[in-house]
């Protein structure tokens, strides 16, 4: 049985803050508000994966107002989130990404971004695609408020687990 998921973030930027994006740490005068590391595309994947599996999201999993959460490194999330998947009996097939941001550039990052996904997930980074667009300055993204990401997972639920996702 396969299945899919989408997930959606939006992070405010931030002064005094690092920008983690996908697990990389990316070179700008400021980052992104947030609990955690404020991680918009790894965020936007764990809802995705999590959303194939029809699981709990990250807000459930790993509440904001839960203080071990505090700076949290997202990657390591998105590791338990695929630890969660294999317990649960899905397989991770496929993943991408699309991260919405004005500034800074993204392009020479991609690579590294996919390679840190992929690693959390445990799959190979063929399977992990990550692309990047400005919003042609519209909108929060393009007046540089705030970056938005995307993500979609394939998923392949073993047979056992499809069976009693029915019952
Ligand atoms: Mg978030």
């Amino acid at each position: 049985m396969l299945r899919i998921g989408h997930g959606f973030d939006v992070h405010a930027f931030a002064e005094g803050r690092d920008l983690v994006l996908g697990g990389v740490r990316i070179p700008a005068p400021r980052g992104l508000l947030g609990h955690s590391d404020a991680d918009v595309v790894t965020h936007a994947l764990m809802d995705a994966v999590l959303g194939a599996m029809r699981a709990e999201d990250i807000g459930q999993l790993f509440p904001d107002t839960d203080p071990a959460y505090e700076g949290a490194d997202s990657c390591e999330l998105l590791r338990q989130v695929a630890g969660l998947a294999r317990d649960r009996g899905y397989r991770i097939l496929d993943c991408d990404c699309t991260i919405a941001a004005q500034a800074p550039r993204l392009a020479t990052h991609r690579l590294a971004m996919r390679r840190a996904l992929a690693g959390a997930l445990g799959i190979d980074v063929e399977s992990v695609g990550v692309a990047a667009t400005t919003t042609e300055h519209l909108g929060f993204v393009g007046r540089e408020e705030g970056i938005a990401a995307w993500a979609v997972a394939l998923l392949e639920q073993d047979e056992g687990g499809a069976h009693a996702h029915l019952q």
